[in-house]
């Protein structure tokens, strides 16, 4: 299997540089290149409706953040910080005490965010108030599902990345990985957005079962189990995969990528309808909805489409 649609070499991570970079003869180092991978937010908008990997990974059309998204990213952020401090620290109230400075720090790296406040909805320090208060009730949640004083994770917002056998690579942040003395490991993902469990339940255990496959091939042990805070609702979701699912898992992301790969050398990526749709940003383009998606650019070199820090917080 090739790694792009156009007769293309894959290159390496580190030491490749795009052929097509700066012409001018100048003497500018060389930038490294990634190689195209797949990430579970970019295959699960594939197997949802691949218009919508199109308009998301060729076309790169911008979405708004929705104010349910950036909040996720805080909680996301508070909770990674949560986990910084020593056990015993992890309380409620720190937990609530870390929202304000957290937000003033992302709102200072994406201005963009703050902008989805109207003054009315903001308080005298600039903060909007009853936004930050439901980022403090997930928050709750969180503590009524978990004590964080009893468990130290090996690692929060974790980047993992492996090639299978076929040259499919994977890619993915792990929200927290937690690995007992034993070695068993425990890959949790929290759970903020807005779309109705019902709906988003397949898709979660889609993504979780990526990384279940990542981390068996890079560390050869077979999560113990994939565990899904749902912190709107209070619930959680306990998942325990085996080896021969997530072997079958791996075909089934092999074929995913292999299908891209030929949408991606003719343009033709369909629209597939679901009840999703109600939180597709890209209504006025879609064919299924009467509006007509932009040329085709072709196929972007050379990521296949990146997840970004909000696909990471639904
Ligand atoms: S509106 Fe629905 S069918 Fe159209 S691109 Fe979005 S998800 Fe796909």
């Amino acid at each position: 299997m090739t790694d792009t649609p156009a007769a293309t070499t894959a290159t390496n991570s580190t030491t490749a540089t795009d052929p097509a970079g700066p012409g001018d003869g100048a003497a500018e180092a060389p930038q490294p290149r990634r190689r195209p991978a797949l990430s579970p937010s970019r295959a699960g908008d594939f197997k949802q409706c691949p218009l919508l990997y199109r308009f998301r990974a060729i076309d790169r059309i911008p979405e708004p953040p929705t104010k349910a998204q950036v909040r996720g990213t805080l909680v996301h952020s508070v909770l990674e910080r949560l986990f910084a401090l020593p056990r015993g620290d992890r309380s409620p109230d720190r937990a609530h005490e870390l929202l304000a400075p957290t937000w003033d720090e992302l709102s200072r790296e994406s201005p963009e965010w703050a902008e989805l406040f109207a003054e009315d909805e903001t308080g005298p320090d600039g903060n909007a108030v009853g936004w930050l208060d439901g980022a403090g009730k997930l928050l709750d949640a969180y503590f009524d599902l978990e004590d964080p004083n009893r468990l130290d994770p090996e690692a929060c917002e974790l980047h993992v990345e492996t090639e299978l056998g076929s040259g499919v690579r994977l890619r993915g942040y792990v929200d927290r990985l937690d690995v007992a003395p034993t070695g068993e490991i425990r890959v949790v993902d929290y759970k903020t957005g807005a779309a109705p469990r019902a709906i988003g339940e397949a898709k979660a255990l889609f993504q979780m079962k990526f990384y279940a496959v990542v981390l068996w091939r890079t560390r050869g042990v077979v999560p113990r189990q994939l565990k899904l805070m749902y912190l709107r609702d209070g619930q959680d979701l306990a998942y325990t995969p085996d080896e021969d699912e997530l072997a079958r898992f791996e075909r089934t992301l092999e074929a995913i990528w292999s299908a891209i790969l030929t949408a991606g050398r003719t343009g033709d990526f369909r629209p597939s309808p679901s009840k999703l749709c109600d939180w597709c940003a890209h209504q006025a383009l879609c064919p299924a909805f009467g509006g007509t998606p932009p040329e085709y650019p072709g196929w972007p070199e050379p990521t296949g489409g990146e997840e970004t820090v909000l696909d990471r917080a639904d």
